[in-house]
């Protein structure tokens, strides 16, 4: 009988990848797991594990590069500002998940936006550097995104669209995912242009700036730089709401006077206070 069942659906891949879905949903249901996030200790709710995150991050990591491969910068000056800075933010971030595997590539795009997929696979595009200017606006924005990976903010969002599903058939090898799904999870995942259409909630993007400034300042930049860092930001939207990687942010004056509320914390966050 077990035989003729393996017969059956073989014959039928369409039926067996629907029952290997079921059996997926059920077991991501049987395993969501409760956590806290780092820095804010918020209780939340997560279905993908560490594992699996950091499979989907990687894969869609390593699409974009070979899609960009012309792209990657590889040498100079912003090259080693960038490895520089994520480096010095990585050593932090690991501390709350030492399972994440982290690479930072540096795209010639003139977009000003980063990202970080889950799993600590980090993306900066070459457009926001004029904006970072130096090593610690840079830290700003890296230890922002590498937050939203380390509070696993994607793994929320997919749960949020119910896209749990889908995202753990892109995983198990994305057979029976249309296409209109797989931009939903690339959404789900903050990647690129895609990330507007559905942007992380406003309680995220806040949360991301509290513990990337914690986390910069844990790495030994000056917390004081990222109010610099925001208003300019500030300046350079000229009342509009800045450019895609601050989509749908705190506007902007919000978080400059959020970020300076959470500078006395970020003070005896830094190393040797
Ligand atoms: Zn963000």
């Amino acid at each position: 009988m077990w035989k003729g069942l393996v017969g059956f659906l073989v014959a039928r891949p369409l039926i067996a990848i629907a029952i290997a879905g079921v059996f997926v949903g059920v077991s991501l249901l049987f395993f969501t797991h409760r956590q806290k996030t780092p820095v804010t200790h918020r209780t939340q709710h997560v279905a993908l594990t560490d594992q699996q995150q950091m499979q989907l991050g990687s894969q869609q990591y390593n699409k974009t590069l070979r899609q960009e491969r012309a792209q990657i910068v590889s040498s100079g000056t912003a090259y080693a500002q960038v490895q520089r800075v994520a480096k010095r933010i990585e050593a932090v971030a690991g501390r709350d998940k030492p399972n994440f595997v982290w690479k930072v590539t540096l795209i010639r795009k003139n977009e000003a936006n980063a990202y970080c997929l889950p799993g600590g696979k980090i993306v900066v595009f070459t457009g926001i550097l004029p904006l970072t200017q130096n090593d610690a606006g840079l830290a700003t924005v890296v230890a922002h995104e590498v937050a939203h990976a380390t509070a696993e903010h994607s793994a929320e969002r997919l749960e949020r669209e119910h896209l749990t599903e889908i995202a753990a058939a892109i995983i198990a090898g994305g057979i029976a995912v249309t296409p209109a799904q797989y931009v939903h999870v690339l959404a789900a995942l903050g990647v690129g242009e895609q990330a507007a259409e559905l942007p992380f909630s406003r309680k995220q993007e806040s949360e991301a700036d509290h513990i990337g400034l914690i986390y910069m300042a844990r790495a030994g930049y000056d917390p004081h730089q990222a109010v610099t860092f925001w208003k300019r930001m500030l300046r350079a939207s000229k009342g509009k709401e800045p450019p895609e990687f601050a989509s749908d942010h705190p506007s902007t004056a919000r978080r400059v006077k959020d970020v300076e509320g959470w500078l006395p914390e970020a003070e005896r966050a830094r190393p040797g206070s």
